[in-house]
């Protein structure tokens, strides 16, 4: 038999090895962007068009390359950057792989231009398919600017599978986000379809964090410092009190690059514990600095996790580190206020080794003390405030419904639907729902004449708003309540893009929008269903859903909307509801076009027949 098996084209072997490093723009945007700052360079420039899929650009004023060096850093496995094993050890740069231009340029029209400093003349290089097309001299800058065109132009099925431009341009900007703060002084600019996105000049650490985050993060920041011999640590946590519904503004950073660690993640939350609303995130912006050789950076060109020698000891500082601040920042707000002052010089009292008196954290401090009335919690208090809102939800609900167009919306009418689905006689549908009871503060149960069904609350009510909200999207006539005081709040400029998307949806659940700026947008009147309090909370989920995924047609953008919204206004397990409201709901739930899921796919309720309950007796 003849032999069979044939080494691959380079340029075959190129694409394949080039699905690894490069898996949709941003990841090309992160190559260029640490190939500038392993150069050295104090300035760098990100041009993007169409969420990156026709053009990314990279120019920096780092130390460029040589005209071999240019033509070799295409090569796989080229580098400048580690010489032997041992180097990864110790490593100092953010690329050692050697696999970035030669991925990038497999799979792209690339054109590289560069210079360094010594030399009179630079180098132009356009390469295609890994195959060079010029090479020239030419007369440029120094430092080196990276084009990259029409990405997987050669592999369609790696194309097709690109999300919208709007996905595209949120990943590159996240990417965006940890290069920059991982060098704040490094000065950083940004273009998107020609617009300017961001101007960051080089700075510290809060100044960046603030130019990104908007000038409102700036009150919201704790310093966190510590300084010991395994690691040192340093940057910001966000005051308790602004913990959001989403995880967006959470960094670590090693060594200077962005790393996710799930395990010091929960020491930051060990040390926030019952001090932020449950279900909300604590924001932190934290550098640790560690010796490289105690450290595994993920050989995976992708991976973001990385190993540490001493993770235990690292978690344990990480956590009293966190905790001192917090317990700082309660017992003298005056410090942070003079931090504020401070900004020039962030770490102003830095070195002087504490020279306040003795700082006593008050370890019983909960900032929610008074606040019964938050959803969740569980005093006696707040089991009437909940009733009370109940009811207002109601009202609101029934103000909905009663819309002309639905000429019959009374609950004889709602228990006439009830009679189809689940309800054996027309008799018991009649009566509707007469015996309820309330389980653990989760489940409602109510007898049907074949036995009992058991209902979980928080999904059955998500059910009902949500088929609530689809109607008045779709019909565009929500009732909405004007606010005698308009409300402002105050979003990143990322948060605002997309809130531009979505406006359009969401005046037609009954939003009203004032003015809209880059720092924040003014709120004019909200759905009768939602509570003004309660208007903060469902803007930032509705920022945290549509952050992670951007719908593509404004069908699912609508569905997204009306779940997000249910999600966040539905009764949670925990909330105690008087039999009125068991009643109400549990008829409102069978009134519903489907009654058997949630909006999230989960299953609303269970039936136990006689039958069930006779065999348990045997
Ligand atoms: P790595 O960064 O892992 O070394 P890359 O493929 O990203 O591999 O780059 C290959 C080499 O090209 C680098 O080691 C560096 O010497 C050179 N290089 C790449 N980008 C730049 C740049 N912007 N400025 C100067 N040199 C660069
Ligand atoms: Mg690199």
């Amino acid at each position: 038999m003849a032999d069979i098996i044939r080494l691959l084209p380079d340029h075959v072997a190129n694409q394949i090895a080039a699905g690894e490093v490069v898996q949709r723009p941003s990841s090309v945007v992160k190559e260029l962007l640490e190939n500038a700052i392993d150069a050295g360079a104090t300035e760098i420039k990100l041009i993007i068009k169409d969420g990156g899929k026709t053009l990314i650009q990279v120019v920096d004023n780092g130390k460029g390359m040589s005209g071999t060096d240019a033509r070799l850093s295409f090569e796989r496995h080229a580098t400048s950057k580690i010489q032997k094993a041992e180097d990864l050890f110790n490593l100092h740069t953010k690329g050692f792989r050697g696999e970035a231009l030669a991925s990038i340029a497999a799979i792209a029209h690339v054109e590289m231009l560069t210079k360094t400093e010594d030399d009179e003349i630079g180098t132009k290089i356009k390469i295609e398919g890994s195959k060079v097309v010029t090479q020239e001299v030419v007369v440029a800058p120094k430092g080196t600017s990276m084009l990259v065109k029409n990405l997987f132009f050669n592999i369609p099925a790696r194309r097709n599978f690109l999300k919208s431009d709007q996905v595209e341009y949120r990943h590159i900007t996240d990417e965006f986000h940890r290069i920059s703060l991982a060098h704040p002084q490094v000065a950083f600019s940004f273009y998107n379809n020609g617009s300017d996105v961001f101007q960051l000049p080089g700075n510290d650490f809060r100044k960046r964090i603030v130019h990104i985050f908007g000038r409102k993060t700036d009150e919201k920041l704790v310093p966190v410092e510590e300084d010991t011999q395994v690691v040192k640590i340093s940057g910001y946590i966000q005051k308790p009190e602004f913990a959001k519904k989403s995880r967006g503004e959470q960094f670590f950073f090693a060594n200077n690059r962005f790393i996710k660690s799930p395990y010091l993640h929960h020491a930051i939350l060990g040390a926030f514990e019952g001090l932020i609303r449950p279900g909300t995130h604590p924001g932190y912006f934290l550098n640790l600095e560690v010796d490289p050789g105690t450290i595994d950076i993920n050989i995976h060109p992708t991976k973001t996790e990385v190993k540490f020698d001493d993770e235990h000891t690292l978690y344990a500082m990480l956590k009293s580190a966190v905790k001192h601040s917090l317990g700082q920042f309660n017992v003298i707000p005056a410090l942070d206020f003079e931090q504020d002052q401070n900004l020039e010089t962030p770490y102003a009292y830095k070195g002087k080794k504490v020279g306040i008196p003795q700082v006593v954290v008050d370890a019983s401090f909960n900032p929610f003390e008074e606040v019964k009335k938050y959803k969740g919690g569980t005093s006696g208090n707040y089991t009437k405030t909940s009733a009370k809102g109940w009811e207002n939800m109601y009202a609101g609900l029934e103000v909905a419904v009663d819309h002309p167009s639905n000429n019959n919306s009374t609950l004889e009418f709602e228990s006439e639907v009830v009679n189809s689905s689940i309800f054996e006689s027309d008799n018991e549908a009649a009566d509707h729902v007469t015996h309820t009871f309330q389980l653990r503060k989760k489940y409602i149960i109510t007898t049907i004449k074949s036995g009992m069904v058991v209902i979980n609350q928080s999904r059955a009510h998500q059910r009902v708003l949500y088929e609530n909200f689809l109607k008045n999207i779709t019909i565009k006539e929500a009732v909405s309540q004007q606010l005698l005081f308009p409300l402002t709040l105050s979003f990143t400029p990322s948060e605002i893009e997309i809130l531009d998307e979505i406006k359009d949806n969401l005046c037609t659940v009954g939003f009203v929008f004032g003015e809209v700026s880059n720092e924040g947008v003014e709120i004019k009147g909200v759905p009768v269903l939602v509570a003004e309090s309660e208007v903060q909370m469902i803007m930032e989920q509705l920022m945290s859903d549509f952050q992670q995924e951007v719908p593509g047609d404004s069908f699912s953008q609508s569905d997204m909307l009306a779940k997000t919204l249910a999600k966040t206004l539905s009764v949670k397990t925990g909330e105690t509801l008087d039999e009125f409201s068991q009643q109400k709901l549990v008829n409102d739930l069978f009134a519903c076009k489907e009654s058997t899921l949630s909006p999230f796919n989960k299953k609303v309720y269970i039936m136990i027949t006689e039958n069930d309950i006779e065999r348990k007796f045997i």
